[in-house]
């Protein structure tokens, strides 16, 4: 995936804006795995029930944080076509619709990894691409708490290696072709 596919044609130049994205973005990631920790636990599988809980913690946190810093700007209203990710979600909402990828812990984690992995992309996106240099510091921040959790979901894809099963007949999710 060309992660510059993802980013329309307009920067990032105030505070308010990224915020309102990010809020957004994280907010969206929270909500999405909670249901996939719910899916993992009708799976009877607590363990990776468990990390998806503890990232959906992260989210919460860090959207708190940012509405905190938030408290005294008014954000701009972002709807959801105007958001600078081009797929009707966000980059951090894991496709929890696509219910057949999340049967194994495998897919779970592969999945929550590129939903990672983009968000990370994003702000550092943001942070090289803006003009405004407080803009870039804070994306700079957000990119940096991602990259923690990628390393965090690296560990994971360590305990979770490929299935046997025949999961072969489609593994990238649709949304992988561009
Ligand atoms: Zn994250």
């Amino acid at each position: 995936m060309s992660e510059s596919s993802k980013i329309k044609n307009r920067t990032i130049e105030t505070l308010e804006d990224l915020l309102a994205h990010a809020i957004a973005l994280e907010n969206e990631a929270v909500e999405r795995y909670d249901e996939i920790a719910d899916n993992m636990d009708v799976h009877n599988n607590p363990q990776v029930a468990g990390l998806f809980r503890r990232l959906a913690g992260y989210g919460r946190k860090h959207a708190e944080e940012m509405e905190n810093r938030a408290v005294h700007m008014a954000l701009p209203h972002i709807a959801p076509w105007d958001f600078l990710w081009q797929s009707a979600d966000s980059p951090e909402a894991a496709e929890v619709g696509e219910t057949h990828y999340l049967m194994t812990p495998y897919h779970v984690v592969e999945l929550a990894h590129r939903v990672e992995m983009t968000a990370h992309t994003f702000y550092q996106g943001v942070a090289e691409t803006s003009t405004n240099p407080a803009v870039k510091i804070l994306a700079r921040e957000f990119a940096a708490e991602e990259a923690e959790h990628v390393a965090l979901l690296e560990e994971w894809r360590e305990r979770y290696p490929h299935p046997d099963i025949n999961w072969d007949e489609d593994l990238d999710p649709p949304m992988m072709h561009e």
